[in-house]
């Protein structure tokens, strides 16, 4: 902080100060107080903004993160490219510009005003600080009413009559009571986190040899590396949840299959036993008789022996058939149950396969652009490479379904993505996000590079030959598109109203051409 801050820039500091203690979870003591304006003015002297910490969510366990390093912002945009398809007046290249943020109305401590980044606030402003402490801080993030209840008693003392020495005892015991609470809530977070992580690096121990499955893990292990977020642990959920399912459905069928063939193999064994059985005492009673004939018989005691060996040649050759009939059988037992199993792989593969498509076009649905986004978000965060994204949308398409009808329409939105995946490169993704209006995501892009291949793509679009069955006639078609690069620590909703406002510029601007989008907030920091 240099020597002219103004008491407005003090204000917002102190006011960073107290947001910071409360997401934190610090007390708001004059240490903790101290230590932290000091970081904040540290990094304002350096070049850096106050960091503004987000507010922790209800379910977001992963401690706090730390300020994003302050990237290259781009400047102000919003206008189409040196080879775009046609700027139409100044207008549509202005950039619209954010509010700058509220200031702060109080929390200003006396020496939060001063020239020294380290000073320690002075004693006066201890009262205020610890009733917005309590306010931001212990109210809000405990769960246990008795505590709750407890600060707002003490914030009653604090807004009434100065009870100091009841009220500093209660404070400290109070923090006590806290921390113990907040420490044990860490202990139990982390062992949950633990047991997360691990889940997820052996998941796919449990589909060796399927190796879409192998991918699919592979590419969840990468995004669940901590500090891990509620959304990260959703979308983990979510990914893992329909494979587990057709692991178990899988389960169930081989169980089932087992059971058969065992079955089958057990009614083999004993039609076998049987057969052999007879076949052992036919052999035996055939000896017995050929030594009958060597001791020499009359011809009736010969006929007689005659028609018992074929009586008994008889019954061998229907056991014999028998046997043969029930092996059959048992064969196709065992080819039902291998084709059941081999259905429900493909039902399940099938089933995994709907849940990340469009069924239309092809393209990725938005549940598979969730993957999508936050795999290459995580990628482009790990090795410091740039990823972009473009929002496009059809341009006059209501008019092209209404002059040539809803089937061509879908004809249309196919032929999109057809010309995507041949114009753009194996690594990028498309995903239609409904209707007419499609995302892609461009990985170790810079905006300037991807809207050059939007822009490639509106060329190859626009000069599809695509004729109208019925008519011959020429149908006209293209889109605008707005592109925006992902800022560090952007959250996907925000680069989303990014893209769709220089989207909406670009319609406003006379369709068929794609512009960057403003830089967001997130740079700025
Ligand atoms: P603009 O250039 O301003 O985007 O105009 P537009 O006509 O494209 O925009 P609008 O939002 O008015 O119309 C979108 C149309 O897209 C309306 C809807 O009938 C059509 N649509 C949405 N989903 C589908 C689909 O799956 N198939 C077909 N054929 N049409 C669809
Ligand atoms: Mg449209
Ligand atoms: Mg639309």
């Amino acid at each position: 902080m240099n020597a002219s801050m103004s008491a407005a820039s003090a204000a917002e500091l102190a006011r960073s100060a107290f947001r910071r203690l409360a997401v934190l979870r610090l007390a708001p003591t004059p240490e903790n107080y101290a230590r932290i304006w000091a970081e904040l003015a540290h990094a304002r002297n350096h070049g850096g903004p106050v960091p503004e910490p987000a507010p922790r969510a209800p379910g977001d366990a992963a401690a706090p993160r730390p300020a994003p390093a302050g990237a290259a912002s781009r400047p102000a945009v919003a206008q189409p490219s040196a080879g775009g398809s046609g700027a139409q007046g100044t207008a549509c290249a202005a950039a619209t510009s954010r509010p700058a943020p509220a200031q702060a109305a109080h929390g200003v401590p006396a020496a939060a005003a001063g020239t020294t980044p380290a000073a320690v606030p002075a004693a006066g402003v201890w009262r205020q600080m610890w009733e917005q402490g309590l306010h931001l801080g212990l109210i809000p993030a405990s769960t246990d009413a008795q505590l709750q209840q407890k600060a707002a008693q003490l914030l009653g003392l604090a807004q009434g009559t100065a009870q100091a020495q009841t009220l500093l005892g209660d404070n400290r015991e109070l923090w006590q009571r806290f921390e113990r609470a907040l420490a044990q809530e860490r202990g139990t977070v982390d062992g949950m986190l633990e047991l997360f992580s691990m889940l997820v690096s052996h998941v796919g121990d449990v589909f060796a040899g399927d190796s879409a499955a192998a991918a699919e893990f592979g590419t969840l292990q990468q995004v669940c590396r901590r500090p891990l977020d509620g959304s990260r642990i959703e979308l983990a959920r979510s990914v893992m949840e329909p494979w587990l399912r057709r692991q178990a459905a899988l389960q169930r069928s081989a169980l089932e299959a087992r059971a058969t063939s065992r079955e089958v193999v057990g009614q083999v064994l004993r039609g076998l036993g049987t057969f052999l059985d007879h076949n052992g005492r036919f052999n035996q009673s055939l000896q017995q008789d050929l030594g009958q004939l060597d001791a020499g018989l009359d011809e009736d005691a010969l006929k007689l022996l005659a028609r018992e060996l074929m009586q008994r040649g008889t019954e061998l050759h229907e056991h014999g058939s028998q046997l043969g009939q029930s092996l059959q059988k048992a064969q196709q037992q065992a080819e039902l149950a291998l084709h059941r199993i081999r259905r429900l792989e493909s039902e399940l593969e099938q089933a995994s396969q709907q849940l990340r498509q469009d069924p239309l076009t092809g393209a990725l649905n938005r549940r598979g652009l969730d993957v999508a986004f936050v795999r290459d978000s995580a990628r482009a965060a790990e090795q410091q490479r740039p990823l972009s994204v473009a929002l496009l949308d059809l341009d006059h398409f209501k008019q092209i379904n209404d002059s040539y009808g809803h089937d061509f329409g879908d004809e249309v939105l196919r032929g999109l993505v057809q010309v995507a995946r041949k114009l753009v490169r194996p690594g990028d993704s498309i995903a239609r996000m409904g209707g007419e209006e499609f995302m892609m995501l461009f990985p170790d892009t810079d905006a300037d590079a991807a809207q050059r291949a939007v822009e490639r793509l509106l060329q190859g679009f626009r000069n599809r030959r695509v004729l109208h069955r019925s008519t011959g006639q020429r149908v006209e078609m293209s889109f605008s598109a707005g592109v925006a690069q992902v800022q560090d620590g952007e959250a996907f909703g925000e680069l989303y109203e990014r893209a769709d406002t220089a989207l909406r510029q670009a319609k406003q601007c006379g369709r068929q051409q794609v512009l960057l989008a403003e830089p967001g907030c997130a740079s700025r920091n």
